[in-house]
């Protein structure tokens, strides 16, 4: 079995997964949006409303900042993949309004293993983990955003580089002077993304050539590694 078709029967068992409580005030099971192939991972933290209804990740505000910002960096969604750490939306229900809320650490847990599956089989060559939760499941557990993020951490099991960033739905909820200095902080961190694919292209090697295998897509797309 090629690795892709690995991935899609991964998703095939994740969408019938009733491992955690989730599974019960779900609606859809986000698995992943973009290209399998593609060198840079980028790990939310959970589906919204928005991703709940759909099964894509990144569809709401958050989703079209996200968007815009690899845009900035001459990237789409074509360029990178995208997956969360909890495949299915936390939410408290009363008086039958749904409210999202963190997912719970037994949650996390019981989900971690198709991140984990998934990524085996992605092999990216760079993640990007985009908020707290992400990081800290991602990078070490104790993850600081405040001061570590933007930083390069080179000993992860998932991957040779692994960076972490605002989550773009923490970026909207700042005001003012904070907002341009988070969302510029994540332009930032994008495109120290991208240059760290080029440079490890450039370099050769091993490395090199899986970011080469990963080359998507249409000559029309814009931006490129
Ligand atoms: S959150 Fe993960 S572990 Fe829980 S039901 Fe959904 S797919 Fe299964």
């Amino acid at each position: 079995m090629t690795e892709i078709a690995a991935l899609e029967a991964l998703k095939a068992e994740c969408l019938q997964c009733q491992a955690c409580p989730l599974a019960k005030t779900r609606t859809k099971v986000v698995f992943d949006d973009g290209n399998p192939n593609a060198p840079l991972v980028i790990i939310g933290e959970g589906p919204g409303e928005n991703e709940d209804r759909t099964g894509v990740p990144f569809v709401g505000r958050a989703g079209k900042l996200l968007d815009r910002v690899l845009l900035e960096n001459a990237l789409s969604r074509r360029w990178v993949y995208i997956c969360n750490t909890v495949k299915c939306r936390a939410c408290d229900i009363s008086e039958g309004r749904a409210r999202n809320r963190a997912p719970l650490p037994a949650e996390m847990a019981a989900c971690r293993p198709y991140l984990e599956r998934q990524l085996a089989l992605i092999r990216p060559v760079v993640i990007l983990c985009l908020g707290g939760p992400a990081a800290s499941t991602i990078i070490h557990k104790d993850f600081r955003m405040t001061q570590e993020r933007g930083r390069w951490f080179t000993d992860s099991p998932f991957a040779p580089w692994v960076m972490a960033s605002w989550h773009p739905a923490y970026v909207l909820r700042q005001g003012g002077e904070a907002y341009a200095r988070t969302r510029a902080e994540l332009v930032a961190d994008i495109d120290q993304c991208r240059k760290k694919v080029i440079e490890i292209r450039q370099q050769g090697g091993l490395l090199a050539r899986q970011v080469a295998q990963a080359e998507p897509v249409e000559e029309s797309e814009p931006g490129l590694f």
